[in-house]
C-alpha cells in the first residue's frame, strides 16, 4: 500500500457544494484514500474568498458566461468558498483521516488572478478571465518581484486554512509566448544565463518551493515542470503526461513522484476512452524506474476536471465505479481477476449508499466504443470557443475589439 493516495476534485471549471463535497469525502474515506487534492484556481475562476486580496472575489471569481462545448452557460458564473467553509471541509476531512492539499496554479492558468491583477502580467496588460477551456498564452510575469509577493501573500493566507503538509503549486501547461516579448523577462533571462523558457519557469517555481519548505510544507507540481532540467528535488512532481523520459530520470535520481497517468487516472474522460478494466490495470510504476526509482513513487491520484460535469449526477456517474478501482490500485489489492472485481463492487455499492453509478453496460472496453468514445470526446472538449482561439489567436472573446 502507497502512502499517498488521492483524489483530485476541479472546484473551478465548475463547482460544487460542499453537501456534495462531503458526500464525496464520505465515499473516498470508505474506499481508502487518504488525500483529497482541492483545485481551487485557474484560467476560468478562483474560488478561494480571500481578505487580502478582495479584488479575487469579484472579478476573479465571477466569469461572464462558460463555453465548455456541450456545457454552454449564458449566465455569469461564479461561486467563492468562504474560509469558514473551507475550513469546516478541512476538519471533515480530518475527521476521516484525509488530508486536503490546495493547489494555486502558477505561472500558467492563471487567466482568473491576472483578470484581477494585470501587473502581474508581462506589460502590465489587461487580461480577461477565460470562458472556455484551454492552454492560455496569458501567464503570470515571473520577472517581477511583486508577482512573487503577491504568489507568496496567496500562499500565507491558504496555509491559514490548509494546515496539511502537502501543497500544490500547479507549474503545466505554461506557454512562453509572453515572456519571449517582455522586456523584464528578457533581461531576467540574460541575468540568469538562461535560454530556456522551462528552465526559466523553474526558477520561479523553485523559488516557491523554497519558500514553501521554510513553511515546513512540501511542494507538488505537474509533471511538465521537470522539463526545464533544474527542478528542485523537494518538489513532488504529479506524473499525468505519460511518456516522460524526464520524469523517469527525475525520479530514478531521487525526485519524488505521485502518479495521475492521465490514459489511467483522469476520470472525467468518458467510459469508452478510459473504461473500469483499463482504470483497475493501472500499477504504481513507470517503465524504466530503476528499484531505487520505484521507491520515489509516493502513491496514485485520480483528478476529475469539471469543464463539462456541471452537476452532481454528471461527476457520481464518471466517478462511480472507476474511483473504487483506482482506491483498489492505490492500496495494491488490484492483483485479482476483473471478473471478481467487478462482484467486489456490487457488495461495495451496497455499502457506499447512494451515489449515482454509470450503467453497468458502459463499464467495460469494446472496440466500437472507444472509437466512438474518441468521437464523443472530441465534441465535449474541442468546442466553439477552443476553435477560435487556436482560428483568431491570442485572448480572442467573442465581443473582443
Ligand atoms: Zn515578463
Amino acid at each position: 500500500m502507497k502512502e499517498y493516495r488521492g483524489f483530485m476534485l476541479d472546484s473551478v471549471r465548475h463547482f460544487q457544494s460542499t453537501d456534495e463535497i462531503k458526500k464525496l469525502i464520505d465515499a473516498i474515506a470508505l474506499l481508502g484514500f487518504n488525500k483529497f487534492h482541492w483545485h481551487l484556481t485557474d484560467d476560468q475562476g478562483w474560488r478561494f474568498a480571500s481578505d487580502r486580496f478582495p479584488r479575487l472575489n469579484t472579478v476573479a471569481a465571477v466569469r461572464p458566461y462558460s463555453d465548455f462545448g456541450k456545457t454552454l452557460i449564458r449566465e455569469p458564473y461564479g461561486r467563492l468558498y468562504s474560509k469558514d467553509e473551507m475550513r469546516d471541509i478541512v476538519s471533515y476531512c480530518s475527521g476521516k483521516g484525509i488530508e486536503v492539499i490546495p493547489e494555486i496554479e502558477m505561472p500558467g492558468h492563471t487567466g482568473a488572478l491576472l483578470s484581477a491583477f494585470p501587473s502581474l502580467s508581462c506589460g502590465g496588460k489587461k487580461v480577461r478571465i477565460k470562458t472556455h477551456q484551454g492552454v492560455f498564452r496569458d501567464v503570470l510575469c515571473i520577472a517581477r518581484e511583486e508577482t512573487f509577493e503577491t504568489v507568496t501573500a496567496l500562499i500565507d493566507e491558504f496555509l491559514e486554512i490548509f494546515p496539511g503538509e502537502f501543497f500544490h503549486i500547479g507549474g503545466d501547461e505554461t506557454p512562453p509566448d509572453h515572456w519571449k516579448s517582455c522586456p523584464d523577462c528578457q533581461r531576467k533571462m540574460r541575468e540568469l544565463g538562461l535560454e530556456d523558457y522551462s528552465a526559466y519557469q523553474n526558477i520561479f517555481m523553485n523559488r516557491v518551493i523554497d519558500y514553501l519548505a521554510g513553511k515546513g510544507r512540501r511542494a507538488i507540481v505537474w509533471n511538465d515542470s521537470v522539463k526545464g532540467g533544474n527542478l528542485d528535488k523537494r518538489a513532488i512532481i504529479q506524473y499525468w503526461k505519460e511518456r516522460d523520459r524526464a520524469s523517469v530520470d527525475f525520479i530514478n535520481s531521487g525526485g519524488r513522484a505521485i502518479l495521475s497517468p492521465f490514459s489511467y487516472c483522469y476520470l472525467d474522460y468518458d467510459y469508452s476512452i478510459t473504461p473500469l478494466n483499463r482504470v483497475y490495470s493501472l500499477k504504481p510504476s513507470l517503465r524504466g524506474l530503476t528499484d531505487e526509482g520505484k521507491k520515489n513513487i509516493l502513491g496514485l491520484e485520480a483528478p476529475i476536471w469539471t469543464e463539462y460535469i456541471d452537476n452532481d449526477e454528471k461527476l457520481e456517474r464518471l466517478l462511480f465505479p472507476r474511483i473504487i478501482a483506482v482506491s483498489k490500485a492505490a492500496l495494491g489489492e488490484n492483483d485479482g481477476p476483473y471478473e471478481e472485481f467487478l462482484r467486489e463492487i456490487k457488495e461495495m455499492r451496497g455499502r457506499l449508499g447512494g451515489y449515482v453509478f454509470e450503467d453497468e453496460r458502459r463499464w467495460t472496453k469494446t472496440r466500437l466504443s472507444y472509437a466512438a468514445g474518441w468521437l464523443r470526446f472530441v465534441r465535449d472538449n474541442y468546442t466553439a470557443g477552443y476553435i477560435r482561439e487556436q482560428l483568431f489567436g491570442k485572448d480572442y472573446l467573442p465581443g473582443n475589439k
